[in-house]
């Protein structure tokens, strides 16, 4: 399998057939009032258990292998599916962690007997999977991480302090990255990690939540205090763990986390509350709209066009920092753009927008922030000099 998981199946003519069923399938089964937020206790589990109807129906995982719950679907077949998704208004995917980034990285870099084992619990929802790598003082540098993995009979002891991981309050698993002792050798910062996965309610885990300003513990902290962990839950060799990050952060910040699908629907609300509520003789406003529709379309067709490329034998790699700059950026002018619609009004009639926009206001921080992403594009696709470590 090559670098990613949506990459070893055929990119096929436009998937109408596809598309109609998700179509109806979503029009009977999205629940006609928004489920509970998802960083509540009571909203993970009312999403957990939308996750087990899409399951159940064929539609959680659709470009896995049919052997791990998935109707190995193409990419563009995956992209139409995203679409209708987004367009029905359904709730967001709690599984998202595991399934978008996890479950790649599995594809590409796992063993057999760990996809076997640990795919179709994610796909079923029985198992949903926390992202754990930052940490206080190892964010945007990430190779700064100090948590440790320390060898011992059959595994590794882990210790250490993680940060922002998202819905680890509600969680069951945590993949991270820690840091190795390679046998005497002084390895580069790099060189020294590794790609561990954990539970959240293993002995020696505590999960502390963050409260945010409006309550939800969207987040948590998580100590490690000599959680052991078996030989088998290493994904690639103890060294390689950075590589194989580069592969799920590449991920993250391309197509699989954050789709077209999206900001399509997003943008189809917003020519829609522009109709309804905009002045025909506010051409300043009528243009911003047009902008993030504009902006909505390229985006698709760009991974149209990366799809094309993936299906041809391509990986995805520093390109994918162009997109997370792009999504990122016309998310939030797009929701800005509808509170401005909406005016003073916003703040009470405006949740669903209200709440897109904040959280929009996060999408430049994660997934790597945007002027990371720019000193990506600038030495990696541009070739401009690369600035020292000293000098950052
Ligand atoms: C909504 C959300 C969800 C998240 N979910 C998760 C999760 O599930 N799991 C997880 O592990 N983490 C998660 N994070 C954390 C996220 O990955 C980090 O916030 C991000 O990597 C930035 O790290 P930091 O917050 O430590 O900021 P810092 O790294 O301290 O950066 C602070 C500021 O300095 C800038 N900066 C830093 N270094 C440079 C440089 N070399 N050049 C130019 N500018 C620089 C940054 O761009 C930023 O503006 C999440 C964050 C958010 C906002």
């Amino acid at each position: 399998m090559t670098d990613t998981a949506v990459t070893d199946t055929a990119v096929t003519p436009d998937p109408d057939e596809f598309r109609a069923e998700v179509c109806d399938w979503l029009a009977a089964r999205v629940p006609a009032e928004p489920l509970p937020s998802v960083d509540t206790a009571e909203g993970f589990e009312r999403h957990r258990e939308w996750e087990r109807e899409l399951a159940a129906a064929g539609l959680a995982v659709i470009s896995w292998p049919a052997e791990y719950g998935g109707r190995d679907a193409s990419l563009l077949e995956w992209l139409a599916f995203e679409e209708e998704y987004y367009a029905a208004g359904a709730p967001a995917r709690v599984g998202q962690n595991g399934l978008f980034l996890l479950a790649p990285t599995l594809f590409a870099h796992g063993t057999r007997e760990q996809r076997d084992r640990l795919l179709p619990p994610m796909a079923r929802a029985d198992e949903i999977w926390a992202q754990a790598w930052s940490e206080p003082e190892a964010g945007s540098d990430l190779a700064a991480l100090r948590s440790r993995a320390v060898a011992t009979d059959g595994g590794w002891l882990l210790s250490g302090t993680k940060t922002w991981s998202s819905r680890a309050a509600f969680a069951d698993r945590a993949f991270g990255l820690f840091r190795v002792s390679l046998g005497g050798h002084s390895a580069g910062r790099h060189e020294g990690l590794t790609y561990l996965l954990f539970g959240l309610r293993d002995p020696g885990v505590t999960v502390r939540p963050i409260r945010q300003l409006g309550g939800e513990t969207g987040f948590a902290e998580i100590f490690l205090d000599d959680v052991f962990v078996p030989d088998a839950n290493v994904v690639g060799a103890p060294g390689e763990g950075w590589r194989i990050a580069m592969s799920t952060a590449s991920h993250e910040r391309g197509l699989s986390l954050r789709s077209p699908g999206r900001f399509l629907a997003a943008a189809a609300r917003l020519v829609e509350l522009w109709q309804r509520t905009g002045d025909p003789a506010d051409t300043a406003t009528a243009q911003r709209v047009a902008d993030a529709w504009i902006g909505a379309r390229a985006y698709q067709l760009h991974t149209r066009a990366t799809a094309a490329r993936l299906a041809d034998g391509g990986t995805l790699g520093a390109e994918a920092s162009l997109g997370k700059v792009f999504w990122s950026e016309l998310d939030i002018a797009l929701h800005e753009t509808a509170l401005d619609l909406l005016g003073p009004l916003a703040e009470i009639r405006g949740e669903r927008w209200l709440d897109g926009y904040l959280f929009a206001l996060a999408g430049p921080i994660y997934a790597g922030t945007n002027e990371i992403q720019r000193t990506v594009i600038a030495e990696r696709l541009l070739g401009l000099p690369r600035i020292s470590r000293a000098a950052r």
